[in-house]
């Protein structure tokens, strides 16, 4: 594991983590405070030196790194709560969640300028635990470390992991499996749930207290709950969009997964497809395929509308807020499909919108579906002779083929190459570097990293990273990161 530089590894130093907490001087209402529960013999896996540097903190030794981002000890500045949400869970009002099994240690304000949180999760127990048992096992941590540092060399928002640490201890699942912590990075923690919370119980202050809170930190341009509204729409509108583009499945959308900062948060069963079908889904938990693939779209719109319920609840004048509000949602289906639209004619290395582009796509899309087309290399490969071997029935892809050249633009490889990935963290190739760890070998995890920083580069030697699983590699369900 590469810690520091090695220059840096030469000098004894001590980690420094540059705190500067908000949310945590807000009142008690908001959160519990809480400090982490220490593990037995914590051992540092895995340190993102890049974040880092943007955070501001000094990587200190690899025992006192795990020490901390195990849990076992806190940080100088930190002043670690664990944060109150509820949520709608598949559709379901929860009237309280909360952090179960998280703590926010604090906030940085990075040389970018940049604040943003720092979790632990799989902390061990809380107020908000319920029947949980706090802790989370070394797989969930893993998949969720190396799915968000891709998301983000993707180029799309997402929570960020900055280390991960072995307790040493066993969590108990469908069997014993080793425990883990994850050191998670998010612009914040405030999700749909957080106003959901304030807004059913009538807590009327802490309601608007939020809403300032929220439109300080994420949207300092906002107009009230209403601009709010509008600003996490938007940033929603913009992050789904990136998901179809990649053929990403969160698989968990509840409303205590929906990032206020429109970033991709918690990793639970989400997945990369592999064969395009648009009703795709891998949570074992959705049964009825509520998350599905295509269902994306629709079930942010439902996000947004409970969110917009919530800040309505503040508003004075509730009828003209009420109307505002309905208006802001509704716009969000056109919104999507624009934005939805623009990233799939982009796929198709298409830059200047025409009519006729939604036939084209979805003639491609429909082909795919129909041919078992891997959604990944079908796109990186458009216009070039491997994208039809991608096809049950090549003559499917040549036929769409014929459409797509009439219409190409000179540089459409080169927009082709840039906007669609030759490499996604596939979930074949998680489950496989899940395994290796657990077995105590990290080369897997190391590789798909170093990999997934440059995704859309070709890189040879790794080739075999970009092939859809063999039937006997197919993963059918991903589970929860309980
Ligand atoms: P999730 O489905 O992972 O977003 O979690 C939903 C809720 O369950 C959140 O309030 C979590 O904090 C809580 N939770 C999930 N796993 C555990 C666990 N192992 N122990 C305690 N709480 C948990
Ligand atoms: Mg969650």
């Amino acid at each position: 594991m590469a810690i520091v530089g090695s220059g840096l590894m030469l000098r004894r130093m001590t980690l420094m983590i540059p705190f500067d907490n908000s949310y945590a001087r807000l009142p008690g209402v908001f959160y519990s405070k809480q400090t982490p529960v220490p593990v037995r013999a914590p051992r540092l896996v895995a340190f993102n030196t890049d974040l880092a540097a943007v955070m501001g903190i000094t990587p200190g030794e690899v025992e006192e790194m795990a020490q901390v981002f195990a849990g076992n000890q806190v940080p100088e500045g930190a002043d670690p709560i664990a944060q109150l949400y509820a949520g709608h869970q598949f559709g379901h009002y929860n009237p309280q969640l909360g952090d179960g099994r998280a703590v926010l240690l604090g906030e940085t304000v990075g040389s970018d300028g940049l604040r943003r949180d720092l979790q632990l999760k799989g902390s061990g127990r809380t107020p908000y635990s319920r029947q949980g048992d706090g802790r989370a096992w070394l797989g969930p941590v893993l998949r969720e470390y190396v799915v968000s540092e891709a998301m983000h060399a993707l180029g799309i928002p997402t929570t960020r992991a900055l280390a991960a640490a072995e307790t040493g201890e066993t969590v108990l699942r469908e069997a014993p499996l080793p425990g883990a912590v994850l050191a998670r990075v998010a612009s914040s923690h405030l999700r749909v749930g957080t106003f959901q919370v304030f807004a059913a119980r009538g807590e009327m202050g802490s309601l608007k207290q939020l809403t300032d809170y929220a439109i300080a930190r994420h949207y300092p341009l906002a107009d009230g709950p209403m601009g709010l509204l509008r600003g996490v729409r938007d940033a929603q509108v913009k992050l789904i969009a990136q998901w179809m583009g990649v053929g990403f499945i969160h698989g968990v959308m509840n409303t205590d997964n929906s990032s206020i900062a429109g970033e991709t948060i918690d990793y639970g069963p989400c997945a990369f497809m592999d064969s395009y079908h648009p009703n795709t889904v891998y949570s074992s938990i959705d049964r009825m395929g509520r998350y599905a693939y295509s269902n994306q779209p629709d079930i942010a719109v439902w996000n947004m509308a409970q969110l917009a319920t919530s800040l309505i609840q503040q508003m004075p004048d509730r009828e003209a807020a009420v109307e505002e509000a309905t208006e802001i949602v509704h716009a969000m289906p056109d919104l999507l499909q624009e934005a939805w639209q623009a990233q799939f004619r982009r796929k198709l290395g298409l830059t200047e919108a025409q009519e006729g582009d939604a036939e084209l796509i979805a003639d491609l899309l429909q082909r795919m579906a129909q041919n078992q087309a891997d959604f990944t290399n079908t796109f990186r490969n458009l216009g070039r002779a491997e994208a039809r071997d991608q096809f049950l029935d090549p003559v499917a892809y040549d036929d769409w083929l014929v459409k797509w050249q009439a219409r190409a633009e000179a540089d459409a490889l080169e927009v082709i190459a840039a906007t669609n990935p030759a490499f996604i963290p596939r979930n074949h190739r998680v489950e496989q570097m899940i395994q290796a760890a657990v077995d105590g070998d990290y080369a897997p995890f190391q590789r798909l990293q170093k990999v997934l920083v440059a995704p859309y580069k070709d890189q040879p030697d790794h080739a075999d990273l970009q092939s859809p699983p063999a039937e006997t590699e197919v993963v059918q369900a991903t589970f929860c990161g309980t």
